[in-house]
C-alpha cells in the first residue's frame, strides 16, 4: 500500500477556556490515502470540525505530528500553510462561506488568484467548472441571488479551482433541503470517482452511508473506524495544479489587482463613511498645499518688487542701525562724502537725499506732499521712468535751480483733466518752482501708493527749502556685475576713513532680499508644520476607520485565508485600502486648494497663489505615507488573524 496522503499521529487540540483547558481532540491517530472517501460522524461537540480544521491546515494542533504528503506541518510558517491549503485542499462549508459582494465566477477564481494563475486560464477554468456543475447561466450572479444548493455548488467549484486533491466538506448538506442535499452527495461521489480524496463531516448516518469508510468520534476520540476499503489503484489521481506556483510580476500584479478591487468594493460600500474619513486628509492636504502656494506667491511678489527696485542698491544712513533714535540728530553725511563716493569706480551712480513735507500749491489747490532733495542720478538709482518732461541736469543741480519733478499721483491731484503739468509753476510752501517732469507710475514694494511725492535738486532743497547742511541718506547703485558685498565693504571702509568712526550704517537691497526670503520660508515652514499636525489627526481618523473595517470584514479575511491567501495578501489588501483613502483625500485636497486659488483673487489681488510641482508631489507622497503608516497597524492586525477564529466570526 502506498504512503498515506494525510497522516495524523497522536494529535491533540486543547482550547484554553477558563481555568480548565478543554481537550477538543485527544491524541487522534489517523491515516487517509489519496482517493479515499471518508465520512466522520459523531454527536455535536465531539470534535469533528476541530479535526477538519487541522486536516485542512487552517488550525494547528497543540500536540502531535501531522504530515501532508509526507511533509511535516508543525514547523511551517503561516504562509507555507497557506500554500498547502491553496494547492492541496478545497473546503466546502455548511454555510457556503462565499464572498457576498463578488459574483459566482469571481468567487470561484479566488484560490487561483492567490496561486498566481494567469487571468485567461483562471477565467476559462472557472467557467468550465461552473458549467460542469450546471451553473453556466449563473456566472454573474452574486451569492444572494443564488439558492442554497447553487451556492454550495459554487463553493464546490471553488474547492476544485486549484485541483482540490483533498476536498474537506464540513456538514455540506447541513443547510440544504433534502433534494439539494442528495444532489450534493451525488456530486461528491462523482468527484470521488474522479479520484479526489473526500473527507466529509456529517451527523446524518444516511449521508455517511455514501462513504467508503466511516469514522465515528466522541469526546475528541475516534471510537470506531470502518477501515479503508481497497482503492482502485488504476484510478487517475488529480494532483495539485499549482504545485509550481508562478512568482512572476504577472502573478503579483494579479494579486495586487485583486487587492485593489477589494479596496474599491470596501470604499464603495461605505461611501459616506469613506468620505468623512477622507475629510481630515482633504482639509490637511488642502491646508498644506494652499499655505505653501500662498507663501510661494508672496515670496515671488516681494522678490519681483525688490528686483524692480534693483538688487544692486546700497543705502547709507546715519546712526547705528534701523530705529536708532538719535539718527536724525547725527549730521554726518555731507556733500563732500557724496562727491567722494561718486569718484569710486565700483559705483555706477549715486544720489543723496534729504526730505521734508511741504504744502504744494497750484492756483487754488493746496495739498500736502513729501519733497525729497536728490541729485540727477536719483532717478536712475531708483529706477524711475519719466512719463513726461525730463529730469534735472547736472548744471541745474549746481546752480540751485528751482526745478521740480513730480510723481504721477501729484500730477493727477493738482492737474486733473488733460492739462500738462510740465512748465507750470508750483509753490513749495512759499518757494516757486517750475515743473520740468512727471515720473511714470511705479510699483513700490512697501510704499503707500497714494502718497504725493516731488523731487528738487538737493542743493536747492538744502539751502532754499529746508536749510540743512547734511543729508538724510545717500543711495548708490553698484556697477552691474560688481559683487554687492564687496562694494558695501569698500564704501564702508571709505566712509570710516573720512569720518574717523562708524557713525552710519548701510543697507543693501540684496541683503533685504535675502532676509525676506528667509523670513517667508520660515513662515511657510511654520504654517506648513501646523497643517502637518492636521494631517496626522486625519491619519488617526484613517487608522480608526481601518480598524473598524478589519473587524467588520474578519469573516471575509477568514474565507480568503481558508482558500489560500497569504498574510501578505491580506496585509496588502488593507494597506491598499488605507493608501487609496489617503490618496483620494490628497487628490480632493489638491482640488480644494485649487478652488481656493480661484476664489482667492476675489479678495486679495496683490498676491497670487503659486502651485509648484514639488508641492503637489510632496502632497501626494505625504498622503501615501500617511496611508501606509496609519494603515499598517490595522492591516497587520488583519494579516495576523487566526483563520479558524476569523471564519467563525459573523
Ligand atoms: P463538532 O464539529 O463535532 O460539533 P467542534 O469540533 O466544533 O465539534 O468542537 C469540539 C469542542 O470544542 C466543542 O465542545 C466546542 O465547544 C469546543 N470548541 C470548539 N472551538 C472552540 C474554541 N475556539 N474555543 C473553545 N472551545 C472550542
Ligand atoms: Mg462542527
Amino acid at each position: 500500500m502506498s504512503a498515506p496522503l494525510l497522516e495524523l499521529d497522536r494529535i491533540s487540540r486543547i482550547y484554553p477556556t477558563g481555568d480548565v483547558p478543554f481537550r477538543a481532540l485527544d491524541a487522534i491517530s489517523l491515516k487517509i490515502h489519496a482517493g479515499e472517501m471518508v465520512a466522520i460522524i459523531g454527536p455535536s461537540g465531539s470534535g469533528k470540525s476541530t479535526l477538519m480544521n487541522i486536516l485542512g491546515c487552517l488550525d494547528t494542533p497543540s500536540a502531535g505530528d501531522y504530515h501532508v504528503a509526507g511533509q511535516a506541518t508543525a514547523a511551517l510558517e503561516p504562509d507555507a500553510l497557506a500554500r498547502l491549503r491553496r494547492n492541496h485542499f478545497g473546503f466546502i462549508f455548511q454555510r457556503y462561506h462565499l464572498l457576498p459582494h463578488l459574483d459566482a465566477a469571481h468567487n470561484v477564481q479566488i484560490p487561483a488568484i492567490y496561486a498566481g494563475t494567469s487571468t485567461a486560464v483562471r477565467h476559462a477554468r472557472s467557467h468550465e467548472l461552473l458549467t460542469r456543475l450546471g451553473l453556466q447561466d449563473r456566472l454573474r450572479h452574486r451569492p444572494s441571488q443564488l439558492s442554497g444548493g447553487q451556492q454550495q455548488r459554487v463553493s464546490v467549484a471553488r474547492a476544485l479551482m486549484n485541483g482540490g486533491q483533498v476536498i474537506l466538506a464540513d456538514e455540506p448538506t447541513g443547510a440544504l433541503d433534502s433534494k439539494s442535499g442528495e444532489e450534493m452527495m451525488a456530486l461528491l461521489k462523482e468527484l470521488h470517482h474522479n479520484g479526489h480524496a473526500i473527507v466529509l463531516v456529517t451527523h446524518d448516518s444516511k449521508v455517511a452511508a455514501h462513504a467508503d469508510r466511516i469514522i465515528e468520534m466522541c469526546d475528541g476520540k475516534i471510537v470506531a473506524d470502518s477501515g479503508q476499503r481497497a482503492v482502485e489503484t488504476d484510478k487517475q489521481q488529480p494532483s495539485a495544479i499549482n504545485t509550481q506556483e508562478s512568482h512572476t510580476w504577472r502573478a503579483l500584479a494579479g494579486r495586487t489587482l485583486e487587492a485593489l478591487r477589494m479596496a474599491g468594493f470596501a470604499m464603495a460600500s461605505h461611501r459616506l463613511r469613506t468620505l468623512l474619513t477622507m475629510l481630515g486628509i482633504i482639509i490637511g492636504i488642502a491646508a498644506v498645499v494652499s499655505v505653501v502656494a500662498l507663501g510661494q506667491g508672496a515670496q515671488k511678489k516681494i522678490i519681483s518688487d525688490i528686483n524692480s527696485m534693483g538688487t544692486n542698491i546700497i543705502s547709507i544712513m546715519p546712526g547705528k542701525g534701523w530705529g536708532d533714535s538719535r539718527a536724525s540728530a547725527i549730521e554726518t553725511l555731507m556733500p563732500a562724502d557724496f562727491e567722494a563716493l561718486r569718484q569710486e569706480d565700483y559705483i555706477d551712480s549715486a544720489s543723496p537725499s534729504l526730505s521734508t513735507s511741504v504744502l504744494l500749491r497750484y492756483r487754488n489747490l493746496t495739498v500736502s506732499a513729501s519733497i525729497t532733495g536728490v541729485s540727477q542720478d536719483y532717478f536712475r538709482v531708483r529706477g524711475y521712468e519719466m512719463a513726461q518732461g525730463r529730469i534735472f541736469t547736472d548744471t541745474e543741480v549746481r546752480q540751485l535751480a528751482q526745478a521740480v519733478v513730480i510723481d504721477a499721483n501729484t500730477a493727477d491731484t493738482l492737474f486733473p483733466g488733460d492739462i500738462s503739468p510740465v512748465g507750470k509753476v508750483l509753490l513749495l510752501n512759499s518757494l516757486p518752482c517750475r515743473i520740468i517732469g512727471v515720473t511714470a507710475e511705479k510699483d513700490t514694494p512697501f510704499g503707500i501708493r497714494d502718497s504725493l511725492n516731488a523731487w528738487l535738486p538737493y542743493t536747492s532743497a538744502m539751502s532754499r527749502l529746508i536749510g540743512q547742511r547734511y543729508f538724510n541718506s545717500i543711495t548708490v547703485r553698484v556697477v552691474d556685475g560688481y559683487d554687492n558685498d564687496t562694494a558695501e565693504n569698500n564704501l564702508t571702509q571709505l566712509l570710516i576713513r573720512r569720518h574717523g568712526s562708524k557713525d552710519f550704517y548701510t543697507s543693501s537691497s540684496d541683503t533685504i532680499l535675502k532676509t525676506i526670503n528667509k523670513a517667508t520660508s520660515t513662515m511657510t515652514l511654520l504654517i506648513a508644520a501646523i497643517a502637518v499636525i492636521s494631517l496626522i489627526v486625519g491619519g488617526i481618523g484613517v487608522m480608526n476607520i481601518m480598524l473598524v473595517s478589519v473587524s467588520e470584514r474578519t469573516h471575509e479575511i477568514g474565507i480568503r485565508m481558508a482558500v489560500g491567501a497569504r498574510q501578505s495578501d491580506i496585509m496588502q489588501q488593507f494597506l491598499i485600502e488605507a493608501v487609496l483613502v489617503c490618496l483620494m483625500g490628497g487628490a480632493l485636497g489638491i482640488g480644494l486648494s485649487y478652488l481656493v486659488s480661484l476664489v482667492f483673487p476675489l479678495f486679495v489681488t496683490s498676491i497670487t497663489m503659486q502651485f509648484t510641482s514639488w508641492s503637489i508631489i510632496s502632497a501626494v507622497s505625504c498622503s501615501t505615507l500617511i496611508g501606509v503608516s496609519f494603515g499598517f497597524l490595522p492591516a497587520r492586525n488583519a494579516a495576523r488573524l487566526n483563520p479558524v477564529e476569523a471564519l467563525s466570526r459573523d
